[in-house]
């Protein structure tokens, strides 16, 4: 975990005199980390007396439908003209675990135009320059982690309570996949620790994200490791594609591919995988690896995309088979960072 600067404790300080109506947003498709940095921050500043509004620029799926306070979230798909409002006549907006204003979607426009300050607290690399103030740390787990150390910085210890330690929690929790990724540090075992001492419940917690599937997304799994993915030891590679069809043969709803991408990875021997999933206008891509294998960088060049090293997503317009060749057909010109130890 990178230092956060005096000086930037006292800008953010600063920008938190006169009471400013504040807003906290977050990226598209709001994840586990994105939904528990905000409703962490969130109950933090309402404990603290601020005016706080929250948006995700779509709506966010069940599993994660159980934080305190996530009814509050305004949804930019199911409420947008209340969303414009609000990123417009806010005086000040916290961006939460995203690095460039294109990931809030149909929201950027508006975000780009708005004459709110803004503080980014994130993770990813190469954050972009439309925060007023930057914390960005790609060497924490989680963007929940940075917002524990920046509430903890700035004196706010006395309005951290449990549902604010939840919050984060669940942040930590999903963004390191249950603490199974390399993404954890020694400093991120040191936070939860200080979680648990506000009696977060960890093993609850774990029940009510990774214990709460349906039967038919449990199927929808079995369905997509048996007849869907196609394996290329020669690459260290796997991937599984789905198409809507076969989503709406299993019942989908939101959320119910979560995870998938990882299962290629516990295959022996692999260190790439892929998930492609039809959509109504693209397919949405995402990517995994493990070790060096930069995936960040492949979803950048090929997928109109970004993420992390080893975890990250895109977009790809046009057929799943067309999807499929183009994936394919990349594989040999990555075939020596693919097979190097
Ligand atoms: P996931 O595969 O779970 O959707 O996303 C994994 C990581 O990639 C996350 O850190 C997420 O922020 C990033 N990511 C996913 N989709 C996109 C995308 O379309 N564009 C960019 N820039 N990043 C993405
Ligand atoms: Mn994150």
């Amino acid at each position: 975990m990178q230092k956060i600067e005096q000086s930037t404790i006292s800008q953010v300080k600063s920008l938190l005199v006169n009471n400013p109506k504040i807003l906290i947003i977050t990226h598209n498709n709001p994840d586990g980390d994105a939904l528990g940095s905000t409703l962490g921050l969130f109950h933090c500043l309402k404990n603290q007396g601020f005016w706080v509004a929250m948006i995700t620029p779509n709506d966010f799926p069940e599993f994660l439908q159980w934080m305190p306070g996530n009814e509050l979230i305004v949804s930019g798909f199911s409420a947008k003209n209340l969303a414009i409002d609000r990123i417009t006549n806010v005086d000040l907006i916290f961006c939460l675990d995203f690095n460039q204003a294109n990931r809030l979607a149909s929201l950027e426009e508006t975000f780009n135009k708005s004459k709110a300050k803004k503080i980014l607290i994130d993770h990813h690399p190469n954050p972009g320059n439309f925060p007023d103030i930057c914390i960005s740390d790609v060497t924490v787990s989680s963007c929940a982690e940075k917002v524990w150390q920046l509430m903890n910085l700035m004196d706010w210890k006395k309005y951290i309570d449990l549902k604010v330690a939840e919050c984060i929690f669940a942040g930590i929790m999903t963004d390191t996949g249950a603490f199974s990724f390399n993404s954890s540090t020694q400093d991120t075992y040191k936070v939860v620790s200080e979680l648990l001492d506000y009696g977060v419940n960890k093993d609850r917690i774990f029940d009510l994200v990774y214990n709460n599937f349906s039967a038919d997304r449990m199927r929808l799994l079995g369905y997509c490791l048996e007849q869907k993915m196609k394996v290329f030891p020669e690459y260290k590679t796997a991937f599984i594609s789905i198409t809507k069809q076969e989503l709406n043969n299993f019942n989908f709803k939101s959320g119910d591919t979560e995870g998938f991408v990882n299962y290629p990875l516990s295959i022996k021997g692999i260190k790439f995988a892929a998930l492609f999933i039809e959509n109504k206008s693209f397919i949405k891509a995402s990517f995994r690896s493990k070790g060096a294998f930069n995936v960040n960088e492949l979803a950048k060049t090929h997928f109109e995309g970004g993420g992390h090293i080893n975890a990250a997503g895109g977009e790809f317009k046009g057929s799943m088979e067309e999807n499929n060749a183009f994936f394919e057909g990349l594989l040999p010109s990555y075939k020596n960072k693919l097979i190097e130890e």
